[in-house]
């Protein structure tokens, strides 16, 4: 029987998963948030002509004498702090003080800087001149921040499936949007099983070791956006996997490693079976062949294989994705690139994704393996720098064959 192939697999997954529901959510809570709606421009930005300097407004046409040696003086009528309206229309021989961010006022046409006056005195409560002298000449709209010169009514902003960040946080701020609309967080329920299994701070005794996964796939969850239903850790038996799948009612995903191979303790492809539907339960990969996937009372059900780099590589090919799409990305690439193979490998023709690191050489980027690439050598993933991909088929490459490759994170 031939396996399904890594990319089958990942479609029939996909397709099991649609947007998560669009929720609102106050701005400041939006950090990592992905965009559920294009956000348009609800107004002109600036919202009104303002200055962009400390200085003076006054009409340009009063001053296209001006100089150092030949200063113009206007009778100062107004003082106008950001936030004020001015309260005069400027007319020839005016000038209203003015501070930055401040409107300007009806009839002024460009902004003076203090420092081309004979007013140079900024101190908080100075009051505010009878006349002032204007020591260099002014070009129309000088210095003036005008109604809509930033963004327009009706200009698109932000597209739907962005992940917002620090400066999608203040634009939304600027358009006074205080509730945002984005998508539900996916809620992730995360089960390791063994009976070998141990929490860090407990003491392990023979045969045991410490539970590795729920730790890297909380954290992949997490920094994917996810909100964590824990269900532990669960034994080897029949009745403590069901206890444990037991509460992950609500969740949009059930994710747990291990206990899918073909062990006489691995219990949990026999419990979707029988409580749910089974899809696959193997595919073409290394690592990360026992690849498990059909769903548990209706909540979809992805069981990784449970050596801890299948389970963080199986986690990458086909949760990520999974995540991508419930959360509403409209851009699915990966950091992909194409390098070039230091020295030659092997591979045993299932698709093979390799750790290794990476380096430049004239230019040009080269891969490495990470150490020997058992699915238990985490150390090896620690170090990688990339995932090679081998495609399936291949079971040799030569040093110099060009290859795609996943950048890790750094
Ligand atoms: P299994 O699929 O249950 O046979 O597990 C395959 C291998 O992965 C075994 O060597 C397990 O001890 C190991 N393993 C499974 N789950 C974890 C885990 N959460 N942390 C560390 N190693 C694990
Ligand atoms: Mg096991």
């Amino acid at each position: 029987m031939s396996l399904l192939s890594v990319k089958d697999a990942l479609e029939r997954i996909l397709s099991a998963f649609q947007p998560l529901p669009k929720i609102y959510i106050p701005l400041d809570q939006t950090v990592g948030r992905i965009l559920a709606e294009d956000i348009k421009a609800n107004a002109d930005l600036p919202p009104f002509d303002n200055s962009s300097m400390d200085g003076f407004a006054l009409l340009a046409s009063d001053v296209t004498q001006a100089g150092s040696a030949t200063p113009i003086m206007l009778d100062v009528v107004d003082d106008i702090p950001a936030g004020k309206m001015p309260t005069k229309n400027l007319r020839a021989g005016e000038a209203a003080r003015i501070m930055t961010g401040a409107p300007l006022p009806p009839g002024a046409d460009a902004v003076v800087p203090v420092e081309e006056t004979d007013f140079n005195n900024r101190a908080p409560g100075t009051p505010l001149p009878e006349k002032v002298k204007i020591f260099k000449a002014a070009n129309l709209g000088a210095n003036i921040r005008k109604c809509g010169d930033d963004i327009k009514s009706g200009a698109s902003i932000l597209p739907r499936g962005q992940r917002l960040r620090a400066q999608d946080l203040g634009m939304l701020a600027m358009l006074g949007i205080a509730e945002v609309p984005v998508y539900r967080k996916a809620r992730v329920a995360l089960l390791s099983s063994g009976d070998e299994l141990t929490p860090i701070g407990e003491e392990l005794t023979a045969g045991k070791i410490y539970d590795v996964n729920s730790y890297t796939l909380s954290a992949m969850l997490e920094s994917a956006g996810c909100e964590i239903i824990p269900l532990g850790v669960a034994e080897d038996t029949p009745e403590s996997v069901k206890a444990a799948l037991a509460k992950a009612k609500n969740a949009d995903l059930i994710l747990s490693s291990a206990g899918v191979s073909m062990g006489s303790f691995d219990y949990i492809r026999v419990i979707i079976e029988a409580e749910g539907n089974l899809n696959f339960w193997r595919i073409n990969m290394r690592p990360g062949k026992p690849l498990t996937f059909g769903d548990y009372q209706n909540i979809p059900f992805i069981g990784l294989a449970g050596n801890p780099v299948s389970a963080f590589i199986g986690f990458m090919v086909f949760v990520q994705p999974v995540i991508k799409k419930m959360l509403g990305y409209t851009d699915q690439a990966e950091n992909r690139v194409r390098l070039r193979l230091a020295e030659s490998l092997q591979s045993d023709g299932r698709e093979s994704y390799l750790r290794a690191t990476t380096y430049r050489e004239n230019g040009q980027l080269y891969a490495k393996l990470t150490g020997h690439q058992g699915s238990g050598n985490l150390f090896s993933m620690v170090q990688a720098k990339a995932l090679l991909i081998i495609p399936a088929g291949v079971k040799s490459l030569p040093a110099e064959a060009e290859i795609d490759a996943w950048l890790l994170d750094n």
